[in-house]
């Protein structure tokens, strides 16, 4: 799972306003990042889990900080005593919403308190910061605050740590010699903090992976990280784009009987936070790290490193999960029959969808945590496994859907795009597809999925309300190419 940015820029806003006025307009990025931040973080209490916060920056009046993330609503509510820490001035701070904070002067150092409970949902475990007895992460985008009326992202932010002892910090971004970690961009920072945390690494092309883990583990951390490796270099090849420097995978384990049945994740920036219930055997843990793995660690390319705008959602997970599936599939973490398998599930959960036919992909991008999350998911995926079968066999197997990313990485290159008119112009650039973008992606409709394989040799079976995704006994040339070039065997 990766989150879109949702908020509206304000300076774009901006930008577009004075253009229209007709003044000369520069890009403003540095300009409004410029603005730096000191800041230290000190775990007070553990029961309740409490940090102060004393930070040092540009002046302002207010801070604002983020109320709502995937879905997680009273985020602010967590952010207590703001308070000017100015020594000879007294500043009076008002509590204005949860999370708003404003003074009758501009001040430039100010201290709060956060509440950072450990979330009796397990799901938002991978979302939103908290701190237990043994662990914690620290999200920056959910605990730092947004700077002045103009609600400025501070950036560089410089950021010290002072915990309990025993504990120390992990990130994606390395500490310098005095232990201080500086961040460009708060959004996608995130500190794993804990006591007992172990790092592995591996090289993958030019990429450093560090997989840290806290708790106990039946795996073996030297094969855990080899995956992570194999995983890794499969998406530099699949992109044909090199990603540099160090990205983490932070695995926590969830408290109490939990079996790898369950999992929560994200992966922002160079970083996957990846929770998982760890009562199984070491074998169960690696198959389950693989398949959630080929996923998340898909992230790190797409959207991550991809600079378009806009709401794509159904791309950067449904399409992006299909190519994970079929990843596994290549890496042999699963098996044929799994692939077909997993395809008819998701096919049933997007029939089960109250408004599944109503709702095109584009809409349910725009507004993913409020209509059906899973939408984006299930149907997104079963487009892209259309469009794979589409693609092989319109080009007798010498593509594939796999080629939609060096092309989205060459066009990338060129410079910030609106991604559904980018991903468009690729899906509908093949001849005979056309309309592939208009009819699957931006139009609401049924997918019939029984008529639309069965010219691939498969077909689909349900009984008991489950469907089944069966292989024709007889097949001919081009349907065999098709699924022999997908992995089938027969
Ligand atoms: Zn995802």
């Amino acid at each position: 799972m990766r989150l879109a940015e949702q908020r509206v820029s304000l300076n774009k806003q901006l930008r577009i306003f004075l253009a229209i006025l007709g003044f000369l307009i520069f890009p403003a990025p540095e300009e409004v990042h410029a603005q730096s931040l000191k800041v230290r973080f000190i775990v007070t209490s553990l029961s309740p889990a409490k940090v102060l916060v004393e930070a040092e920056g540009p002046l302002s009046d207010t801070w604002s900080f983020r109320n709502i993330y995937a879905g997680i609503p009273r985020l602010g509510q967590r952010i207590e005593r703001l308070k000017g820490a100015t020594p000879d001035e007294t500043v009076s701070v008002d509590n204005l919403a949860p999370g708003e904070f404003r003074s009758n002067k501009e001040i430039s150092r100010f201290s709060y308190e956060i509440l950072l409970e450990e979330r009796s949902r397990i799901a938002e475990l991978s979302h939103v910061s908290w701190i237990n007895q043994e662990r914690g992460f620290l999200m920056l985008a959910d605990i730092l605050p947004r700077l002045g009326r103009g609600s400025l992202v501070p950036s560089p932010t410089t950021i010290e740590f002072q915990l309990p002892s025993g504990w120390t910090v992990a990130s994606a971004v390395l500490p310098d010699k005095n232990q201080r970690y500086t961040v460009a961009n708060i959004d996608s920072a995130v500190f794993y903090i804990g006591r007992g945390l172990r790092e592995t690494h591996v090289r993958a092309d030019s990429m450093d992976l560090a997989l840290v883990t806290s708790g106990d583990w039946a795996f073996a951390h030297s094969d855990a990280i080899k995956l992570v490796g194999k995983i890794a270099k499969e998406y530099t090849k699949l992109t044909k784009h090199r990603l540099n420097g160090r990205a983490v995978i932070l695995l926590a384990p969830f408290d109490g009987i939990v079996g790898a049945e369950r999992w929560t994740a994200e992966a922002r920036g160079a970083s996957v936070v990846l929770l998982l219930g760890p009562n199984a055997s070491g074998r169960a843990l690696l198959a389950r790290l693989g398949v959630v793995l080929a996923h998340e660690l898909f992230h790190l390319w797409v959207p991550n490193r991809l600079p378009l705008q806009g709401d794509y959602d159904w791309f950067f997970e449904g399409f992006t999960l299909y190519q994970a599936l079929l990843t596994c599939l290549r890496l042999n973490l699963i098996k044929f029959d799994d692939y077909l398998d997993t395809m008819a599930r998701v096919y049933d959960s997007y029939r089960s969808l109250p408004d599944h036919d109503r709702l095109s992909l584009i809409e349910a991008s725009e507004r993913r945590w409020t209509a059906a999350p899973s939408f984006v998911y299930d149907k997104g995926m079963l487009v892209a496994f259309i469009h794979d079968l589409t693609l092989r066999q319109l080009t007798r197997s010498r593509t594939s859907g796999a080629d939609i990313y060096p092309q989205l990485f060459r066009t990338a290159a060129t410079g910030p795009g609106n991604a559904n008119e980018v991903i468009m112009s690729i899906l509908n650039r093949q001849p005979g597809m056309k309309q592939f973008f208009e009819r699957y992606i931006q139009n609401s409709g049924d997918i019939a999925l029984d008529a639309t394989i069965a010219p691939y040799g498969l077909r689909v079976e349900t009984s008991n309300f489950r469907t089944r995704i069966r292989i024709n006994k007889e097949l001919t040339v081009e349907q065999q190419r098709v699924l022999r070039s997908l992995g089938y065997q027969g």
